[in-house]
């Protein structure tokens, strides 16, 4: 960031943080006070989607007491909008994964619901 301008947009903003603020498009099909969710761009299922806090936090590393509510929320957001995707009856996964051997690849924390197929075993052997 620039010494003479504190306005300056942070470089390091991920692209989710980017979403939260509208400054780049997303399929979101949930908005509050709290959390995002929107489409992921490159499904990996037929129902692939991103729930974020609207605060950022990087990782799962990172989150701390003050961060309950809004990891609640997500899990519960997740449950309605899986239900609402028509994933209720037979079920779906979430994910979050955190930093490098947890597979993440973008750091502003994210909790991934996928479903609407029969899913793969939950770990490669
Ligand atoms: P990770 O591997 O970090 O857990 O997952 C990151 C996810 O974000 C990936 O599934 C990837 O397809 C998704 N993703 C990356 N960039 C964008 C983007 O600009 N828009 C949307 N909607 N999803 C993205």
């Amino acid at each position: 960031m620039s010494p003479f301008n504190n306005n300056e947009a942070d470089t390091s903003e991920t692209v989710f943080g980017k979403i939260v603020r509208r400054a780049i498009d997303a399929d979101v099909v949930y908005r509050d006070e709290l959390v995002t969710a929107f489409r992921d761009i490159q499904p990996r299922a037929p129902v692939h989607i991103l729930v974020i806090p609207n605060k950022t936090i990087s990782t799962m590393d990172d989150v701390s007491e003050d961060d309950e509510e809004t990891l609640g929320r997500m899990l519960r957001v997740a449950s309605d909008i899986a239900r609402n995707e028509g994933l209720g009856e037979e079920g779906y996964r979430l994910i979050i994964n955190c930093k490098e051997h947890g597979g993440q690849e973008v750091y502003y924390l994210h909790m991934h619901i996928v479903g609407g197929t029969r899913l793969g075993r939950m770990i490669a052997q």
